[in-house]
C-alpha cells in the first residue's frame, strides 16, 4: 500500500513540456523511431494520448526517467510531441547485476576449466551465492573473456605478422611454430593451384606444427588432417596466444 502511494507521487510529479507539432501523424511517428517503445494508450477529450518510454531501459525492469507522449488532437490532424523534464538515466551496464564477490567467483571457475555457462550455474548454486540470470551470466563471460584474451576478430594483416614473428623455429621440440603460410588478398591470384576456384575473396593458409611432430611426419605413410578452430581457449595452453579465425 505505502509503495502504490509512492508510485503515485512520483508519477504526479512528472513535468511534461511540449516538444513539437507535427502536421501529420506519419511525420511525428517517424521522427521518434528509433529510440522509443510504445507503453501505455490513454483516451482524453483533447485526444488519444500515446506514450513511450525508452527503449534503452528493459521492459521488464526500472524505466529510464525520461519518456514521452504523443497526442493526436481530436480536433484536427496535427500531433504534438511531450517530454518529461528529465535526464536518461537508464541501466547500460549489463555486468552491473551481478555482485562483485559473484563476479569473482565465475572467474575462479572459469580459470579452473568450469567454462559453460550451465557448469558455471550448477557450482554457484553449489556455493549458494546469489544467483545471476543466464543472460547475465553470458554477458558477463563475454564481457570477461574479452578482457582476458583480447578482441576476438583479427585482420589479415596481423595475422601475417603474428606468422612472421611467430617462423622461428623453437629449441623446445614441443613448442609450435609457423612452418608456412601464405595470404592472398582478393585481387591477387593462385599462381600454383590451377583446380582452385577463386570466388574473389581474401584467403590464407597457415600451417602450424612443432619439431616433435614435423619428427612424427617424415616417419609415417599417411597423413590424417584436421583444422580445429575456435578452440582458442584449449589450444592457448598448448602452443601459446593464437589468434582466433572466425
Ligand atoms: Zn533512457
Amino acid at each position: 500500500m505505502k509503495m502504490k502511494n509512492f508510485q503515485k507521487k512520483k508519477k504526479l510529479k512528472k513535468c511534461w513540456i511540449k516538444e513539437r507539432t507535427f502536421d501529420t501523424v506519419a511525420e511525428a511517428e517517424a521522427s521518434i523511431l528509433d529510440q522509443w517503445s510504445k507503453h501505455y494508450t490513454n483516451h482524453t477529450e483533447n485526444g488519444r494520448m500515446v506514450y513511450y518510454r525508452c527503449n534503452k531501459a528493459k521492459l521488464r525492469g526500472p524505466q529510464c526517467s525520461i519518456s514521452i507522449y504523443l497526442l493526436y488532437h481530436a480536433d484536427h490532424d496535427k500531433v504534438t510531441i511531450y517530454k518529461t523534464e528529465a535526464e536518461h538515466d537508464h541501466h547500460v551496464d549489463k555486468v552491473r547485476g551481478i555482485d562483485e564477490n559473484v563476479k569473482k567467483c565465475i572467474e575462479e571457475l572459469y580459470n579452473d576449466g568450469i567454462m559453460k555457462p550451465k557448469q558455471i550455474i550448477r557450482a554457484l548454486q553449489a556455493r549458494k551465492v546469489k544467483m545471476p540470470t543466464c543472460t547475465q551470466l553470458n554477458n558477463y563471460l563475454v564481457y570477461y573473456k574479452k578482457n582476458k584474451y583480447g578482441s576476438h576478430k583479427i585482420s589479415l594483416g596481423e595475422l601475417g605478422q603474428w606468422c612472421e614473428n611467430n617462423q622461428n623455429i623453437p629449441t623446445d621440440e614441443n613448442e609450435s611454430f609457423v612452418v608456412s603460410y601464405k595470404i592472398l588478398y582478393n585481387d591477387e591470384e593462385y599462381e600454383d593451384d590451377e583446380d582452385v576456384e577463386d570466388d574473389g575473396g581474401n584467403k590464407f593458409r597457415i600451417f602450424i606444427s612443432s619439431v616433435r611432430l614435423l619428427g612424427i611426419i617424415s616417419m609415417s605413410s599417411h597423413l590424417c588432417s584436421d583444422a580445429t578452430y575456435k578452440g582458442r581457449g584449449r589450444i592457448t595452453s598448448q602452443i601459446g596466444p593464437l589468434p582466433n579465425f572466425n
